[in-house]
Protein backbone atom coordinates (compact mmCIF):
# COMPACT_ATOMS: atom_id res chain seq x y z
CA UNK A 1 0.00 0.00 0.00
CA UNK A 2 1.44 3.34 -0.99
CA UNK A 3 0.89 6.18 0.65
CA UNK A 4 1.17 10.10 -0.04
CA UNK A 5 1.21 11.63 3.54
CA UNK A 6 4.46 13.30 3.80
CA UNK A 7 5.87 12.71 7.05
CA UNK A 8 8.55 14.45 8.32
CA UNK A 9 11.69 12.83 9.67
CA UNK A 10 11.93 14.64 12.51
CA UNK A 11 8.39 14.39 13.30
CA UNK A 12 8.59 10.78 12.90
CA UNK A 13 11.44 10.20 15.60
CA UNK A 14 9.56 12.02 18.44
CA UNK A 15 6.11 9.90 17.45
CA UNK A 16 8.30 6.86 17.36
CA UNK A 17 9.40 7.64 21.19
CA UNK A 18 6.31 8.45 22.33
CA UNK A 19 5.12 4.75 20.78
CA UNK A 20 2.72 6.27 17.74
CA UNK A 21 4.87 5.43 15.18
CA UNK A 22 7.48 2.94 13.69
CA UNK A 23 11.24 4.21 14.15
CA UNK A 24 11.83 2.18 10.73
CA UNK A 25 9.60 0.89 7.73
CA UNK A 26 6.00 2.26 6.90
CA UNK A 27 4.83 5.07 8.83
CA UNK A 28 1.40 4.94 10.40
CA UNK A 29 -1.89 6.19 8.71
CA UNK A 30 -3.83 6.94 12.27
CA UNK A 31 -3.08 8.38 15.11
CA UNK A 32 -4.87 7.51 18.56
CA UNK A 33 -6.81 10.93 19.70
CA UNK A 34 -5.64 11.52 22.63
CA UNK A 35 -9.05 12.36 24.39
CA UNK A 36 -11.36 9.96 22.91
CA UNK A 37 -8.90 7.07 21.33
CA UNK A 38 -10.70 7.02 18.29
CA UNK A 39 -8.43 6.40 15.74
CA UNK A 40 -7.92 9.13 13.29
CA UNK A 41 -6.83 9.42 9.55
CA UNK A 42 -3.39 11.09 9.18
CA UNK A 43 -3.05 13.65 6.35
CA UNK A 44 0.35 15.22 7.25
CA UNK A 45 3.17 15.23 9.51
CA UNK A 46 5.43 18.20 10.66
CA UNK A 47 8.41 19.08 12.67
CA UNK A 48 9.89 22.05 13.94
CA UNK A 49 11.25 24.25 16.48
CA UNK A 50 7.84 24.94 19.22
CA UNK A 51 7.45 25.48 22.69
CA UNK A 52 5.35 22.64 24.47
CA UNK A 53 1.99 23.93 25.90
CA UNK A 54 1.93 21.12 28.19
CA UNK A 55 5.29 21.49 29.90
CA UNK A 56 6.69 24.17 28.71
CA UNK A 57 10.20 23.14 27.16
CA UNK A 58 11.30 24.28 24.12
CA UNK A 59 12.16 21.25 21.38
CA UNK A 60 13.90 21.42 17.90
CA UNK A 61 11.47 18.54 16.86
CA UNK A 62 8.03 18.96 18.16
CA UNK A 63 5.85 16.72 15.53
CA UNK A 64 2.79 18.79 14.64
CA UNK A 65 0.26 16.12 13.22
CA UNK A 66 -2.23 17.27 10.71
CA UNK A 67 -5.47 14.53 10.83
CA UNK A 68 -8.98 14.35 8.13
CA UNK A 69 -11.40 14.33 11.01
CA UNK A 70 -10.29 17.46 13.01
CA UNK A 71 -9.22 21.20 11.83
CA UNK A 72 -6.71 21.56 14.84
CA UNK A 73 -3.02 19.84 14.77
CA UNK A 74 -1.88 17.38 17.75
CA UNK A 75 1.06 18.18 19.26
CA UNK A 76 3.82 15.98 20.19
CA UNK A 77 6.20 16.83 22.57
CA UNK A 78 9.52 14.76 22.65
CA UNK A 79 10.54 16.50 26.17
CA UNK A 80 7.28 15.16 28.43
CA UNK A 81 6.08 12.58 25.18
CA UNK A 82 2.91 13.62 25.45
CA UNK A 83 0.81 14.13 22.41
CA UNK A 84 -2.28 16.87 22.90
CA UNK A 85 -4.46 19.14 20.77
CA UNK A 86 -3.29 22.31 19.93
CA UNK A 87 -6.23 25.26 19.77
CA UNK A 88 -7.32 25.33 16.05
CA UNK A 89 -6.38 28.30 14.35
ZN1 LIG B 1 5.98 18.68 26.69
Amino acid sequence: MTTSVRWAEDGRETLAAIGLAPATGAAPATIPDPATGARLSISGVDAGCATCPSCEARSEKAAFVAVVEDLRLLFACPSCLRLIWLPGA
